[in-house]
């Protein structure tokens, strides 16, 4: 069991109320990659320019991550910079920096190939696409996306919605992919052009996950402190990708209400601290530990 995981490697710069940190390793693929090296193999494709760090290479092979679809480009690596003012749910944009990822042509090592599940974490949406394309049979593929590539990509995002069995995105960008206030009729609205399935993550509320028939609700993790939310979007998809890759890509109702819960308790790591400082000293008895207050959380003691 393998993923092939497209998306962005970025050094990061995040001012949250409670500190700040400038050029931290971060990006889509790297939070993803990381939290679903907990459950299966994984293998990164992406690109970074000649002035990435050495250390955060290592840092992801020291988790067995396969950086053979990872290029390295002349010019500078990818840039994200934000800020989060008290309501931490929301990341303000202060500047995008594609930076090599403007002229960056995904090719797939042939090992990449077979795959059988594909995870098209947050990038243009026109290269998630060309990725799929070089993926011969994935039994499993998912897609995340972000407010930009709504604004700029609408009709690509909505060509990639035909291809998947699972779109991941955040509450504020449902509304705006669909156009509708309510989250209920905006999972329904986007599942209607493709995707089996439907999560819609609310940040400390949770998730959604709109199937055929039902909608299911999974609650966050229940931190005192959050410090810095960057990453948990994709944290929180390694967590539940990651997981039911090694349930063998299987997509019945409780599988994937499982994996729900794997992803939050990983997200529920990423935000303790900045970058991924806290998801480094993670160890699998502290994710069987945060899962247990999970389920107890969400079970009424009778109905
Ligand atoms: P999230 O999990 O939603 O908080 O994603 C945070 C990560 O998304 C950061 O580490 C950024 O480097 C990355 N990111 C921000 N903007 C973009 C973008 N336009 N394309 C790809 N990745 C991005």
């Amino acid at each position: 069991m393998s993923v092939v995981v497209v998306g962005s490697v970025a050094l990061d710069s995040v001012k949250t109320p409670f500190g700040e940190r400038a050029n931290a390793l971060g990006g889509s693929a790297v939070y993803f990659s990381y939290s679903a090296s907990f459950f299966s193999d994984i293998k990164l494709v992406g690109v970074v320019g000649r002035d990435f760090p050495t250390p955060h290479l290592d840092l992801l092979r020291r988790r067995k991550i396969n950086l053979d679809g990872l290029q390295v480009a002349d010019g500078e690596t990818f840039r994200w910079s934000g800020f989060y003012e008290y309501d931490l749910n929301e990341a303000k944009t202060l500047d995008t920096r594609l930076n090599v990822f403007e002229k960056f042509s995904p090719n797939l090592p042939d090992a990449y190939r077979n795959a059988d599940c594909v995870f098209l974490a947050n990038i243009d949406p026109d290269l998630q696409i060309r990725v799929l394309r070089q993926v011969r049979r994935p039994k499993l593929i998912a897609a995340d996306t972000m407010n930009l590539w709504i604004s700029t990509k609408k009709e690509s995002l909505k060509a990639l919605c035909r291809e998947i069995d699972i779109l991941v995105l955040n509450d504020g960008e449902a509304r705006q992919l669909s156009g509708k206030a309510s989250l209920i009729q905006a999972g329904r609205l986007i599942q209607s052009w493709g995707p089996k399935f439907v999560v819609v993550k609310k940040g400390e509320h949770g998730v959604l996950l709109f199937s055929k028939k039902n909608v299911f609700a999974a609650p966050a993790y229940p931190l005192e402190e959050v410090f810095d939310p960057t990453g948990a979007g994709d944290t929180f998809a390694g967590g539940f990708i990651g997981y039911l890759n090694k349930k063998g890509n299987r997509l019945d109702e409780n599988t994937l209400h499982q994996a729900l819960f794997y992803g939050t308790v990983m997200a529920s790591f990423t935000v303790e601290k900045f970058s991924l400082e806290r998801l480094l000293t993670v160890r699998p008895p502290d994710i069987k530990r945060r899962l247990t207050v999970l389920h107890r959380m969400s079970r009424p003691s009778t109905l």
